[in-house]
């Protein structure tokens, strides 16, 4: 979708630091780092967010979520646990308008999370 940051993302026309991709999913590490390691999962498809998830594009994405987790869990012993956030809508702090999942590692207790 033209104007789509993440479609961009997608394409190679701006950059990312890959996590992991496939014919359906990409994840990349987001660009403002909450803890290390935040990354983001999105569709390749373009989908506003959560509302517009089928059946079948639900077992295409969703299913990704844990792969992910426990991908970056595994990258790092020092991460104990890790965060999933999903913001659908501007009214629930959706900035970025193609559905995105974040994984947050954490690894104190201390760790800022904003
Ligand atoms: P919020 O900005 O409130 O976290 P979202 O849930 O829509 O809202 O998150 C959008 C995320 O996209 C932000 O964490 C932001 O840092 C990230 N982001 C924006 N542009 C890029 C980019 N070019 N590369 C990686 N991450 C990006």
């Amino acid at each position: 979708m033209e104007d789509c940051i993440f479609c961009k993302i997608i394409t190679g026309e701006i950059p990312s630091v890959s996590v992991y991709e496939d014919d359906d999913v990409k994840a990349f590490l987001d660009i403002s780092q909450t803890t290390v390691g935040h990354t983001l999962l999105i569709p390749k498809k373009h989908v506003t967010n959560i509302f517009d998830y089928d059946a079948a594009l639900s077992s295409k994405v969703l299913v990704k979520i844990p792969v992910i987790a426990r991908a970056i869990k595994k990258s790092n012993p020092k991460i104990l646990g890790l965060n999933i956030v999903n913001n659908n809508g501007e009214l629930a702090y959706q900035s970025v308008f193609h559905s995105h999942f974040h994984l947050i590692p954490r690894y104190t207790e201390s760790d800022s999370f904003s």
